[in-house]
């Protein structure tokens, strides 16, 4: 059956799957979404038996519908190859008996090499097929890891070009070393005074912007977007799921039908969206665990129906999860009000004006499959402490959140099913956080890039996980881009790098 997508806002146009990952946002400033919802057409014994390539194309075939089998087998093929370390592509490791589904053996050390990884062959397919002759500028706000994976991704793409705003206060210097070191013709790295969401707002208002689009058309560009609102990012991400699933199933740590929790590290609410497709396609998932740093706004959410963003930002040392406006949140609003994209267009607009919304009783109940937990930043610092101390195994400080609401959620509720953990980074992406929590200290103190790198090498000497090789690479890149611009100044940062 074909997949068409719609926008959460309502508009009646009705895009293909090539279109909605060109488009990005949709006209209307509404995200795409799937217009039904797709099974998975082979048994979980089947999938236990299939590499991930195979178990991939299994479940992106359903959403993308347009692209053949032969190409969308041979972007898998080219996404997930030698720049992830293992040949699993998403190991699990199993430590104090729950499951850390391990998604940062790509080039860039995050979870979003995960979809970076394939977004850039999909959308080269998708614009061969819509005959695109536009140039692609692709245009990205960052919490810290989304840049790097789309600046790896699409650096000398031909077609396309790439422009990258984050938070100059706001990531790792892993983080930051890591995106203004990118080399390629085609970027343009710029620091902003402000948050994520700030980068966030002034893209999407960029985005929607009419006489930009006329301007940007006039030079033959068009912009897309490699954040989470873009769907080519949550469809490969749905894949991860269903895989660790079927190894768990193969490695007989789980009887055949049996439910699963699945926990995860949130800001902008696109990996735990994957996971609620992937349990939409059939995946046994008894709860969708929605873990959040002391930023809860998600975890109030959950808890009282109310979504405010009103509330003081708080900087983390799970910096990539400082988000107090969850774009994603809004597809999984559009499918709890019935797929009706009215009274989702309400709710959001309510957000923009007033800063909260609240939802009905009704749709409380359709998230009855989600629980929520948050953890304080001492409470992070214990969980990678005691996770080391009891089984040798080093965690990031976004997994620690994941681990310790875990923790919590079990003494809640005494559920103690199967737990996968989604471990998002590596810890060797944030050593200064990591190495004070080993030591007992709180997780705070910025330190700089040279000074991560050699507390990344006593982290390593003491654990005995090996650095990884981009770690490696990192020491020697020099920095290309200085960029820092004001938020308002954001746009005159693309006029100039798009000559417009
Ligand atoms: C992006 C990111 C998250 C949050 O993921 P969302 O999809 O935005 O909820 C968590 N941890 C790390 C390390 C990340 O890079």
């Amino acid at each position: 059956m074909e997949m068409l997508y719609r926008s959460t806002r309502g508009n009646r146009e009705i895009a293909s799957a090539s279109l909605a990952m060109l488009n990005g946002l949709a006209p209307d400033g509404g995200l795409y979404v799937p217009d039904h919802l797709p099974r998975l057409e082979k048994s979980f014994v089947e999938l236990s038996q299939m590499t991930y390539h195979d178990i991939a194309y299994e479940v992106m075939r359903q959403f993308l519908t347009d692209f053949s089998q032969k190409e969308l087998r041979a972007c898998i093929r080219a996404a997930y190859d030698e720049k992830f370390d293992t040949p699993q592509i998403a190991p699990i490791t199993v430590a104090d008996g729950r499951y850390f589904l391990e998604l940062w053996h790509g080039k860039t050390m995050a979870f979003k090499d995960m979809a970076l990884s394939i977004l850039p062959y999909l959308m080269a397919n998708a614009a061969h097929k819509l005959n695109e002759e536009r140039e692609i500028v692709i245009l990205t706000a960052t919490s810290g890891d989304t840049g790097k994976a789309a600046l790896a991704g699409f650096a000398d793409v031909p077609g396309t070009k790439i422009i990258v705003f984050y938070p100059k206060h706001g990531v790792s210097p892993v983080q930051e070393k890591q995106m203004v070191t990118q080399e390629g013709d085609n970027v343009l790295v710029v620091g902003i005074k402000g948050n994520f969401d700030d980068a966030q707002n002034g893209v999407k208002v960029l985005f929607t912007d009419e006489g930009m689009r006329a301007r940007m058309n006039e030079k033959m560009l068009r912009f897309s977007s490699a954040n989470s609102i873009n769907i080519g990012r949550l469809v490969p991400q749905i894949a991860y799921y269903v895989a660790s699933y079927a190894a768990m199933l193969r490695e007989e740590e789980i009887g055949s039908g049996s439910e699963i929790n699945i926990c995860v590290p949130t800001g902008n609410f696109g990996n735990i969206l994957a996971a609620y497709y992937a349990r939409w396609m059939g995946l046994p998932v008894h709860k969708l665990i929605c873990a959040s740093n002391s930023n809860k706004v998600l975890f109030d959410f959950f808890r009282q129906g109310v979504y405010d963003k009103e509330r003081e930002f708080i900087t983390t040392q799970s910096p990539s999860m400082d988000i107090l406006i969850s774009s994603n949140l809004e597809r999984l609003i559009y499918h709890t009000a019935g797929d009706d994209a009215e009274k989702c267009a309400a709710l959001m607009k309510r957000l923009s004006r007033e800063g909260h919304y609240e939802i009905s009783r009704e749709m409380e109940k359709e998230l009855s499959c989600f629980a929520a937990g948050y953890a304080t930043e001492e409470e992070c610092a214990a969980a990678i402490r005691e996770l080391y101390d009891t089984t040798g195994y080093l965690i990031d400080t976004h997994t620690a959140v994941g681990a310790a609401v875990h923790r919590k959620y079990v003494k809640e509720t005494g559920d103690d099913r199967a737990t996968l953990i989604a471990s998002t980074a590596s810890p060797y992406k944030f050593p200064r956080a990591v190495w004070n929590a080993l030591q007992g200290r709180a997780l705070s103190d910025r330190s700089d890039a040279t000074e991560d790198e050699a507390l990344a090498e006593r982290l390593s000497k003491k654990s005995g996980m090996p650095l990884p090789e981009p770690f490696l690479q990192l020491k020697q890149a020099r920095v290309r881009h200085n960029t820092v611009c004001e938020k308002e100044g954001m746009r005159a940062e693309v006029e100039r790098f798009l000559g417009l």
